[in-house]
């Protein structure tokens, strides 16, 4: 059994680790980035990024002052117990989360929205967030928690079939002109696009396309994966470079996520992620014993089925 004290451990140590130690897919795409930028001001930009990173590990703290908003995702395998339940597991991320804010420390961003009421804590109603997802035959349970404003870089727009590829691309430029000219998403960032089912769910596959796989994954659906390349190549060659400056481009990544939509139409969001790129994962097995890993592994090909069954499970007789 899954005990909450295991649980509330590695929240603790997944949030300081979130805030202070960016992944090395992001390092590296950062350090690349740089090797080939031409323009001044954001090859000294994507260098102090680069220090930044550094520092942060070196002295033991957060990697950049604002801390986002800590959110969890749980992925539990089907046959996963957990000791207390669901509530219990979300009692003991909502205890870490306080913890890891006075003790990291991060920043306590959360406030109520209308009273801006303080608990000087992260914590309050529906922060920090758990959203949720199931694996069959395992007994683990995957933690990632991740560090994000969201304050710039998110955008919605409905779209029909018509519109097709051509206005997922203007799209994307329009959330370029917006946000990049300003510097207002800090990048370099990855953007993440959720297009399809209805408005809340590509909304939230936006944002796990940008927070919860790692750069250079490519989506296992041959045509998603060239829209993928197609839309990184149309973004970096816009003449932006990091945080408003010229330069050779400011996209780390592209991942897209779809979902099934309504026939009459093409929902889709788009995220993008900073490089304050903060994340971070543990799966704790049956046993209670704890491996942290940098890629989330959030996307399985049980996530993204298509269809009634799957593997032993069987589909109904048509
Ligand atoms: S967008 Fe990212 S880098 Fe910029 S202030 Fe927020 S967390 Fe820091």
């Amino acid at each position: 059994m899954i005990t909450k004290e295991t649980i509330h451990a590695t929240a603790l140590e997944l949030n300081r680790l979130a805030a202070i130690q960016i992944p090395a897919d992001a390092r590296e795409a950062v350090q690349r980035m740089y090797e080939r930028e031409t323009k001044t001001l954001s090859k000294y930009v994507l260098g102090q990024i680069l220090e930044n990173y550094r520092v942060a590990v070196k002295e033991q703290r957060p990697m950049c002052a604002d801390t986002g908003l800590p959110r969890f995702y749980a992925k539990l395998g089907n046959d996963a117990v957990v000791e207390g339940g669901m509530v219990a597991l979300e009692g003991a991320i909502r205890h870490a989360t306080a913890v890891a804010t006075a003790d990291i420390p991060i920043r306590p961003n959360r406030v109520h929205p209308l009273s801006r009421r303080d608990q000087n804590n992260n914590v309050g109603i529906h922060s920090p967030t758990v959203d949720y997802s199931f694996e069959p035959d395992a007994e683990w349970l995957d933690l990632t928690v991740v560090h994000k404003g969201g304050l710039f870089g998110g955008d919605y727009r409905m779209l029909f079939p018509a519109d097709g590829i051509p206005g997922l691309k203007r799209f994307l430029l329009d959330s370029i002109s917006e946000f990049f000219r300003r510097g207002m998403s800090c990048q370099p960032v990855v953007v993440g696009l959720g297009i399809g089912g209805t408005k809340d769910v590509c909304v939230r596959l936006a944002k796990e396309a940008a927070c919860l796989r790692i750069i250079g994954d490519r989506n296992p659906d041959p045509e998603v994966a060239i829209l993928e390349a197609e839309l990184m190549d149309l973004g970096n060659s816009t003449g932006f470079g990091v945080m408003g400056l010229p330069g050779s481009g400011a996209i780390m990544d592209v991942h897209v996520e779809v979902a099934y939509t309504h026939t009459g139409g093409m929902p889709v969001s788009i995220q993008h992620f900073c490089f304050a790129h903060r994340r971070m994962s543990a799966r704790i097995e049956a046993d209670n014993s704890i491996d942290f890993r940098e890629d989330p592994r959030w996307f399985t090909p049980f996530y993204r089925r298509d269809s009634i069954g799957y593997d032993g499970i069987e589909e109904p007789a048509a």
